[in-house]
């Protein structure tokens, strides 16, 4: 059973995605010279790492763009797994989330005969490490604040290319739960629009280039010149870029 739809994006980096999940989210796999790097690790329904291997054998650093369950899941399966320290506690911790609602969360809409053996997978990893202490080529690890304390985008500079986890997607960007932050998600997204970005890589659904990002920023100006730049600000989208305060 094939779970994870592997694309290649170019020589030296894989998409992998569960498209067959509702949040159809995605993973990014770099080769690198010695080492590989790993941007989050999906939501654990299935596992990862065998799929990795048949890609490429060498040793994988896992860095996490946050600690929520549909990024961490199979987080478990490696040794060295970098992440914020504002998301490390529920890194090392789990979510505060009853098992049953994240079950709920994880299978939903999931065809069932895949589901047989299907036990919920620790979603914690024992000893993370800071992303303050870890380099991969060029790459640029930005603290991005707002859907939760600890994100991060990661920004290929020389490529121009923005990994953004769930600080930028197509569909709802949450920021209405209590670890968020509107004010903080805007800072975030003001500082973003600064960088020369041709291509968004998301967590959730498809490619998209820096328009997304200039949609996201004009839906937080609006919030703020209404003054409902805060939680229970509702929900505003300029064509499929939404936010949910
Ligand atoms: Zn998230
Ligand atoms: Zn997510």
């Amino acid at each position: 059973m094939n779970w994870y739809k592997i694309d290649r994006i170019n020589e030296e980096l894989y998409r992998i995605s569960e498209e067959n999940h509702w949040e159809k989210t995605n993973i990014y796999y770099f080769i690198g010279e010695n080492r590989n790097l790993l941007i989050d690790t999906g939501t654990g329904l299935f596992p990862l790492r065998k799929v990795l291997e048949a890609i490429d054998l060498k040793p994988i650093d896992v860095v996490l763009t946050h600690a929520h369950w549909d990024h961490l899941g199979n987080v478990h399966e490696f040794e060295n797994v970098y992440v914020h320290p504002e998301d490390m506690e529920w890194t090392r911790l789990g979510l505060p989330l009853p098992d049953n609602k994240i079950i709920e969360m994880m299978t939903k809409d999931v065809d069932e005969s895949n589901l047989i053996d299907f036990e919920l997978p620790p979603l914690k990893h024992e000893n993370p490490k800071s992303i303050h202490d870890f380099e991969f080529d060029n790459l640029r690890f930005i603290h991005t604040p707002g859907h939760s304390p600890g994100s991060l985008c990661i920004y290929d500079e020389k490529n121009k290319r923005l990994f953004s986890g769930d600080t930028i997607y197509e569909g709802t960007v949450y920021c209405h739960y209590e670890s968020t932050d509107p004010v903080k998600l805007k800072a975030s997204i003001d500082r973003l629009s600064d960088l020369d970005i041709e291509k968004v890589y998301p967590g959730h659904y498809h490619q998209l280039d820096d328009r997304a990002v200039d949609l996201l920023k004009r839906i937080l100006d609006e919030y703020k010149r209404e003054d409902k730049l805060h939680h229970g600000g509702g929900k505003k989208c300029i064509d499929k870029v939404c936010v949910q305060l």
